[in-house]
């Protein structure tokens, strides 16, 4: 057999094995910690945000020099030799062949970025904002709601204290869903509504019929849109979708699934609100 031949007869055990090894990798600390600084920096590019996991695992904040000024803080004295470094490209106005302009990116420079344990704040410094914002509505009617509608819907919720801080909580896809009961009740209330759309969505039978990230864009827009039919703000859905690669285009795609949960839900929330009123009443 010639080599090439005998390399792709090879090729399916390669890709299984690497595979087996990307879903461990995932499954690593290294990586929820890489999901972690993802997430955090979300608003620079995934290459940037990787540039900075790199350079400072532990970061939790970055900001170029002037930014740090401009909140009021300023670089420890032995800090300005060790900045991250990430990648800021430069476009230039061009016109195409139709007279149109149009940005094309031309190069990249160095950019120098530098993390919170890198400066000092002064008396005027603005306090640094949470990159996940804890939910801090008042969200017990809310809860109490959604619980019972859970219930209806054959799902049954355990609150737990021994979760990792970082883990909101899970569905397992079997009708049961685990809170992690250190939340805020507004979060827990958000984290009841994004695993109730998993077990309504996906339920285990089903769950290889899609993607991760359709998965993850259903649960997580059908979250949106319950809370928000609800009164209770989720500001934290757009970076939790940012971090599945989710775009407008993704949503889209997903629209007629998500609208179908959405209405299997609250159809369930109007009747145990129903039940609420009359148990209160009686
Ligand atoms: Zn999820």
């Amino acid at each position: 057999m010639n080599p090439t031949t005998a390399n792709h007869a090879r090729l399916d055990e390669w890709l299984d094995t690497l595979a087996h090894e990307t879903d461990q990798a995932r499954h690593s600390a290294l990586f929820t910690a890489y999901l972690g600084a993802m997430a955090r920096f979300w608003s620079y590019s995934r290459r940037n945000s990787m540039l900075i996991f790199i350079q400072r695992p532990q970061a939790q904040y970055v900001n170029s020099r002037k930014r740090w000024e401009e909140l009021g803080y300023t670089l420890k004295k032995d800090q300005w030799r060790n900045s991250i470094q990430i990648l800021c490209p430069h476009f230039k106005k061009m016109r195409d062949d139709a007279g149109r302009e149009e940005e094309t990116l031309t190069h990249f420079t160095t950019g120098y970025i530098y993390d919170e344990t890198q400066v000092e704040a002064g008396l005027h410094a603005q306090p640094l904002s949470a990159p996940w914002s804890a939910s801090t509505a008042d969200a017990g009617d809310l809860f109490d709601v959604l619980h019972r509608t859970c219930t209806r819907l054959g799902v049954t919720v355990t609150e737990r204290d021994d979760l990792a801080d970082a883990l909101h909580g899970y569905a397992d896809g079997a009708g049961h869903i685990v809170l992690n009961s250190r939340h805020t009740i507004g979060d827990r209330t958000q984290t009841l509504a994004h695993e109730l759309a998993h077990e309504v969505a996906h339920p285990r039978n089903k769950r290889g019929e899609f993607t991760r990230q359709q998965v993850e864009c259903q649960a997580e827009a059908v979250s949106y849109c319950l809370c928000t039919a609800m009164g209770l703000a989720s500001p934290n859905s757009p970076t939790y979708l940012a971090l599945y690669g989710v775009s407008r285009e993704t949503i889209q795609a997903n629209a007629d699934a998500i609208r179908a949960c959405v209405h299997t839900i609250l159809r369930e929330v109007e009747r145990a609100t129903g039940q609420q009123a009359a148990d209160a009443a009686a």
